[in-house]
């Protein structure tokens, strides 16, 4: 089923066409309005006439997360103020947050994303949805809000927080479709089970899950224990929001919705483009927005291409689920090691729980890893011997798996801290 078949399977070389003539309004919006990019693009010698195909993209300059904070908070915007019907903004626990503004137009193209996302899912006019994002400058909760509406489907604008009282809705409003982070999703899982429920009981049948990385065997976890179908959703405030790609049911790559964005992959160190299947960086030029176009935008985040045909009929590019960022990349002992890849190896072991922690120290100039994972209620109390073994058998296979050596803990059931939005998986000790 699709939102809008002409665009969602649109043949390859009328899209192509279609980028190009938005790629030049795009340049020239950003050129003319916005300082910084008239700034970036005359320094690299490539002004917006100069664009003669898709691939001349890769002369432009990168955009970067500080170019965002430089311009705090309105600088990079390419319309004046009365323009723009919304804003919305990182949270700025690093730094100054990024600011992101969306004129009416821009607004109507997010929702129509949206709705060709919940659409690609399975997602129909009689669901009703849980929207367990949260509300307010996130654009996850808003951004969920205006798809759902869009095809009809009920929503629940319930936030997030309150497990509990989440459940509860679940089961008396009769919920069908959960959208959160995969490990909101679980731990909504677990609190199921601790009120005495059983997924049975529930009529959930979706859940669209994104915001932070997870891995297949987490997926398989969440499937398992509330019996949905679990898809992973890609976006980020700073390109429109979520709804950028998004997986259909063959669960084979996220769809990139192609006529409003170009997305490349890129080496993260030398900043070449690199060819679909190869991982690396992914990067965002937006084609139709109007407040905060943006120009090749290095997300941090790595994926790769796929450029196979799909099986559901969509005729865009798709990337692969986000394997990490750039910046929770673990570097130990010069090995790259990204949290899922850990998370992947220990969802194998059937007497552990998904709950885990990366514990990183520097001890006698040597990075340390441990990886501290809670064990299931019942292997908890048997005794210590087979604890011991089961430690050492998830050692040995993360070392095989990764290259590096690790410790391991096993904790007690329910003492990693749950996560009501985006998991903690690193805590990082070392003073570099
Ligand atoms: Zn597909």
């Amino acid at each position: 089923m699709y939102w809008n078949e002409k665009y969602e399977c649109m043949p390859r070389d009328e899209l192509k066409e279609l980028q190009l003539s938005r790629l030049k309004n795009t340049l020239e919006r950003a050129f003319y309005n916005v300082p910084h990019y008239r700034r970036v693009m005359q320094n690299a010698g490539f002004e917006p006439g100069d664009l003669k195909s898709l691939e001349d993209l890769k002369y432009l300059p990168f955009t970067y997360k500080k170019d965002l904070r430089e311009n705090y908070p309105y600088g990079m915007f390419a319309v004046p103020l009365s323009e723009v019907v919304r804003i919305h903004s990182s949270s700025g626990t690093t730094g100054k947050p990024t600011v992101v503004g969306y004129t009416r137009s821009d607004i109507n193209v997010w929702t129509e994303l949206m709705a060709r996302s919940l659409m690609t899912a399975g997602i129909q006019k009689n669901d009703v949805i849980q929207n367990a994002y949260g509300y307010g400058l996130f654009t996850g909760g808003l951004g969920f809000h205006y798809g759902a509406e869009k095809i009809g489907a009920t929503i629940i604008p319930i936030s997030g927080g309150n497990t509990k009282r989440q459940v509860m809705i679940m089961k008396d409003y009769g919920t069908t479709v959960l959208t959160c982070t995969p490990s909101y999703a679980l731990h909504i899982s677990e609190v199921i089970e601790e009120m005495g429920l059983k997924p049975e009981d529930l009529n959930l049948r979706i859940g669209v899950f994104g915001a932070e990385p997870w891995s297949e065997n987490m997926r398989r976890e969440i499937e398992g224990r509330l019996k949905i179908t679990a898809l992973d959703i890609y976006g980020l405030s700073e390109i429109i929001g979520p709804g950028v790609a998004i997986e259909c049911p063959h669960k084979n790559g996220l769809h990139v919705q192609e006529d409003h964005f170009l997305v490349e992959v890129i080496d993260p160190k030398t900043g070449d483009v690199l060819p679909p299947g190869e991982k690396g960086e992914l990067v965002f030029t937006s084609l139709t927005k109007e407040a905060l176009p943006i120009i090749r935008y290095r997300t941090g985040d790595i994926s790769r291409l796929i450029a196979e045909p799909c099986a559901c009929g969509r005729t865009s590019v798709k990337i692969g689920r986000i394997e990490g960022r750039t910046d929770d990349m673990l570097i130990i002992r010069g090995v790259n090691v990204f949290p899922s890849q850990i998370e992947h190896v220990l969802l194998q072991f059937g007497e552990t729980e998904p709950h885990y922690q990366l514990v990183v120290d520097r001890v006698d100039h040597l990075d340390v890893l441990e990886v501290h994972v809670e064990v299931s209620e019942k292997m908890f109390f048997d005794d210590v011997r087979s604890l011991e073994i089961l430690s050492k058998k998830i050692q040995n296979e993360i070392e095989t798996t990764l290259g590096i050596s690790v410790k391991v803990k096993l904790v007690e059931p329910k003492t990693i801290e749950r996560s009501e939005g985006k998991a903690k998986r690193i805590i990082d000790k070392r003073k570099i």
